[in-house]
Parts: structure tokens; C-alpha cells; sequence
């Protein structure tokens, strides 16, 4: 595994594959890597020659209240992991390195991020589209994959880089979940043991209500009934809960039976996203 700490390193490494003929592969990720992530770099790894990831925990896409400075940081871990996967480069840069103090862009996109966390996190998603682009065109891999587990990112991340013609193929990788449901992510060792125990509730709540629509239920007594039980069994808060369309993000209407539920709720100072199919069998 190489290490490039400097856009020119990347640059240096990745064009000399290019010239090669080889495809190259994109992971980008903001560190503390755990199973889902590993499981995009195998994803990499099938259609690419070489594959970079990425590690940068992005200041821009934390609100000012949120954790940015707690975020976990394990670099030494996650290269053994890298090294473990095969990847070919690890670039991880520090923040000065990916914005200028005089930076003055950034990439805003409409509509997709008018609901769920765009509402809930004003700015996360020009922060995450700025960094995106930037990985995007600094390493101008042929392919980039990123996890279904953040759903209306990926949506986003499809949507720039059509619109900014950026040439690559944007790859959606199934969410990885622990053996009881639970979405892996980085924030749940932030889970206390009580807190851990209630989480595996909402991927169960979000199954049974996505079940219950693609059965042709009652929308919107689906949704209440969703919301009823995430609050009786322990959840502290919902930021949403909303059966959307797969690729617009329009909510469903009574009688629509396939699109995806998308859920984020609290668990004291925790907050947990998953979302969930909805296919009629
Ligand atoms: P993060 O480090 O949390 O910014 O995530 C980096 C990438 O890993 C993003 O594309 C996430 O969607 C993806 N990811 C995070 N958790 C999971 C998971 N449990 N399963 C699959 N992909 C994931």
C-alpha cells in the first residue's frame, strides 16, 4: 500500500496507471474503516486494476455542533485493514492540503437535497458534493463506489457528476449490517450498552413497514405505525421517517407499493440513518 499525503503524490501514482491502460477505482471515506467500507474497496477490487481510497474527515460536511473533533481517527488500523483488502494507494490528506484558507467554491446540488438530511443538516450536502468533486478530479478515477447505507449521498454524488460531466461510473454497494441488523458505521462505537440494544430496532421497524407498503397496506398508517413503535422502543427522537422514491426522492403516495424508507433517529446524543427496499415480492 503506498501513501500520498499530497494531491501531487496522487497525482504522480495514479497517472502512471493510467498511462498503463489500467482501470482505477475510487473509495472515498472519512476513516475509522469497519466492514461496510471494506466491503465497497471488494467491490473495487472486482472491476478495477488498482484502487485508491480515501480518507479525509471533511470539516465542511460537519455542522458546527456536530463531531468533528470527536469523529475517530485510527489511521494506523484502517491502513493494516487497507493492506488486508489489497488496495493499491491510500491518500489522506491533511485539511490545508484540500482547502486553501482563500477557497471560495462550492458545489451545491438542488432538488435531491431539498428533504431527509438535507433538511436535518443544512450545508452536509454542499460539503459532501465539494469533497467529492475534489477527490473526483484530483484522482479521475474510471470508477467510484459509495455505500447505499447513505442513500440520497449517493443519489447526489450520481447526480454531479452527470451534471458536471465528471467522466466516471458511480457504483452503489449494498449496506453492510452486524448480525443483529444494525447498519455498520463508524459513530456506533459511540453506542452505550444500553443504547447498542435498542439500535437493531429501527432496520427491524424499517423491514417490517417497507413489507407492510410493498404489500399494498395503508401508507400512511404504515408510517404512523412505523413511527409508534421506533418511540416505544427507546429511540429518544425521529428526525424522519419517509417512504420516498428510489431515484427522485418524491414521497410515495397511497397506493405506491415500490421506493425506499428512509429513516434517521436518536438514541440520547447518537443519530442513526438506515433505509430500507421497498419491493413488492
Ligand atoms: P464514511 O466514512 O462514513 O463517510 O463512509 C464512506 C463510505 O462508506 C460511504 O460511501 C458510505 O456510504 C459507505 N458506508 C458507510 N457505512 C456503510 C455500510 N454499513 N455498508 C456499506 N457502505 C457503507
Amino acid at each position: 500500500l503506498e501513501i500520498a499525503r499530497t494531491v501531487s503524490d496522487l497525482r504522480t501514482h495514479v497517472s502512471k496507471w493510467r498511462l498503463a491502460g489500467e482501470v482505477i477505482g475510487l473509495v472515498p471515506t472519512m476513516g475509522a474503516l469497519h466492514a461496510g467500507h471494506l466491503s465497497l474497496i471488494k467491490i473495487a477490487r472486482t472491476r478495477c486494476d488498482r484502487v485508491v481510497a480515501t480518507i479525509f474527515v471533511n470539516p465542511r460536511q460537519f455542522l458546527p455542533h456536530e463531531d468533528y473533533e470527536s469523529y475517530p481517527r485510527t489511521e494506523k488500523d484502517d491502513i493494516d485493514k487497507l493492506i488486508g483488502e489489497g488496495a493499491d494507494l491510500l491518500f489522506s490528506p491533511i485539511n490545508s492540503e484540500m482547502y486553501q484558507p482563500d477557497a471560495a467554491t462550492s458545489v451545491t446540488v438542488s432538488n435531491l437535497t431539498n428533504c431527509l438530511c438535507g433538511t436535518t443538516r443544512p450545508g452536509f450536502f454542499d460539503g459532501v458534493a465539494t469533497v467529492v468533486t475534489k477527490l473526483l478530479l484530483q484522482t479521475l478515477p474510471n470508477v467510484a463506489v459509495f455505500g447505499e447505507k447513505d442513500y440520497q449521498q449517493l443519489l447526489v454524488i450520481k447526480r454531479l457528476t452527470t451534471d458536471l460531466d465528471i467522466p466516471v461510473e458511480i457504483i452503489g454497494g449494498p449496506t453492510i449490517r452486524e448480525s443483529d441488523g444494525l447498519a455498520v458505521s463508524s459513530r456506533n462505537i459511540y453506542l452505550k450498552s444500553q443504547a447498542r440494544r435498542v439500535a437493531p430496532n429501527l432496520f427491524r421497524i424499517l423491514t417490517t413497514a417497507a413489507e407492510a407498503i410493498a404489500s399494498g397496506d395503508d401508507l400512511s398508517h404504515a408510517l404512523l405505525k412505523a413511527k409508534y413503535e421506533l418511540q416505544a422502543s427507546g429511540f429518544t427522537n425521529i428526525d424522519y421517517l419517509d417512504a420516498r422514491n428510489s431515484k427522485t426522492l418524491v414521497q410515495l403516495s397511497d397506493g405506491d407499493t415500490t421506493g425506499r424508507i428512509f429513516a434517521s433517529v436518536w438514541l440520547d446524543t447518537v443519530r442513526l440513518i438506515d433505509n430500507v427496499l421497498i419491493e413488492k415480492v
